[in-house]
Order: structure tokens, then C-alpha cells, then sequence
């Protein structure tokens, strides 16, 4: 068994009565991962995207998820008070079958990272409904399965997206400091 270590979880509430759909969490989340960060803004560059209905008042904030190389074969489809929202609308993974949360440029997935660094997510901060809360707590993990997670994430990125690029990307991050 390997070392265990102690791991922060920061969990991110969404209350869906609260959000008006303004859509400050995707510009600011945009804006703070952009090169030099707060540089631009562009939602399609957030890793957290609306999904909107404005005629029916809804709003769904969803969250960059995982990475997955393959596109899973059950989907689903949710029906909320009587409108039928697209396939896999509501579902937080990077997968092949569609554009959501992928770099535009390169196409590299994003994932929400809790905007590390930072004393809170950013969006949390500028939601001013405060239909997003920041909850923490702390987890003992394994170091070992850990690092395991880790591997498996880089084997699955480099397979689907080549050495080069991935070797690149690392590049301009550690650049961004
Ligand atoms: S900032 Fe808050 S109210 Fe505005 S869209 Fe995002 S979650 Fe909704
Ligand atoms: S926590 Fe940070 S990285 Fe995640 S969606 Fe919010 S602003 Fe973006």
C-alpha cells in the first residue's frame, strides 16, 4: 500500500433558482485562462458553459469534466419541465463527439481546475446572484493510485492527441507560470 497524503476537495453548489443567465462565470473563467491571462475573453474558451433557455427562464451552469477518448455508446437526454434538451446536453466529459470544451485553436480539452492559485473559483466570485457557493473538505487519498490517475490521463491524451502537441502544451503552461 503506498502513503496516504491528505487532498482538498472543493466542491461547487449550483443553485439553478438563483442563476439568471448572465453568463459572467464563463467570461470571467475565459478571461482568466487566457495567454497572458485576463488578456481576452471568449466563452468557447470557458470550462464552465451556460446551457440557456431564455424562454422558458432556465439556466444550467455544467462544468468541464474529464477527458474520455471514446465517445460512450448510451446516451442521455433530459426533459425539463416539458422541454427535451439535446442529447448528452448536461454532460461534463471532453469526448469526441462534440466541440464542448476544447481549446478552439488546437482543440485540447479543458477542465475545470478550481482556478488554482486563487483563493476561490473566480466564478463563484463573480456570481453576483450567488447561485454558485464553494464547499472544501479534506480526503485522505493514495499517493500511489494517484500518480496511477495521473498516467492514465497522460496515456489517454497522447494517444488521442500525439506526443507533440501534448509536449507543446506542457511547454506554453509552464511558460504561463
Ligand atoms: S454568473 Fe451566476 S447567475 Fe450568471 S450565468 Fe453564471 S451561474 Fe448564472
Ligand atoms: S472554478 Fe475556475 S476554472 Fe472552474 S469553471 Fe469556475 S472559473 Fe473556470
Amino acid at each position: 500500500m503506498g502513503e496516504k497524503i491528505k487532498k482538498k476537495i472543493k466542491t461547487i453548489k449550483v443553485d439553478l433558482d438563483k442563476c439568471n443567465g448572465c453568463r459572467a462565470c464563463e467570461v470571467i473563467c475565459s478571461a482568466f485562462h487566457a495567454n497572458p491571462k485576463y488578456s481576452s475573453n471568449n466563452p468557447a474558451r470557458s470550462r464552465v458553459r451556460l446551457i440557456r433557455d431564455p424562454i422558458m427562464d432556465k439556466y444550467v451552469p455544467v462544468y468541464a469534466g474529464e477527458y474520455t477518448a471514446a465517445e460512450c455508446m448510451g446516451r442521455d437526454k433530459y426533459i425539463i419541465d416539458g422541454k427535451e434538451y439535446d442529447e448528452c446536453e448536461f454532460c461534463r466529459a471532453v469526448c469526441p463527439s462534440r466541440d464542448r470544451f476544447k481549446e478552439p485553436d488546437s482543440g485540447l480539452p479543458l477542465k475545470c481546475d478550481m482556478c488554482e492559485g486563487e483563493d476561490q473559483p473566480l466564478c463563484v466570485k463573480w456570481c453576483l446572484a450567488e447561485a454558485l457557493t464553494v464547499e472544501e473538505r479534506e480526503e485522505e487519498v493514495d499517493e500511489e493510485a494517484k500518480m496511477e490517475d495521473i498516467e492514465a490521463g497522460l496515456a489517454s491524451m497522447i494517444d488521442k492527441y500525439g506526443m507533440d502537441k501534448i509536449a507543446d502544451t506542457v511547454a506554453r503552461m509552464s511558460k504561463k507560470g
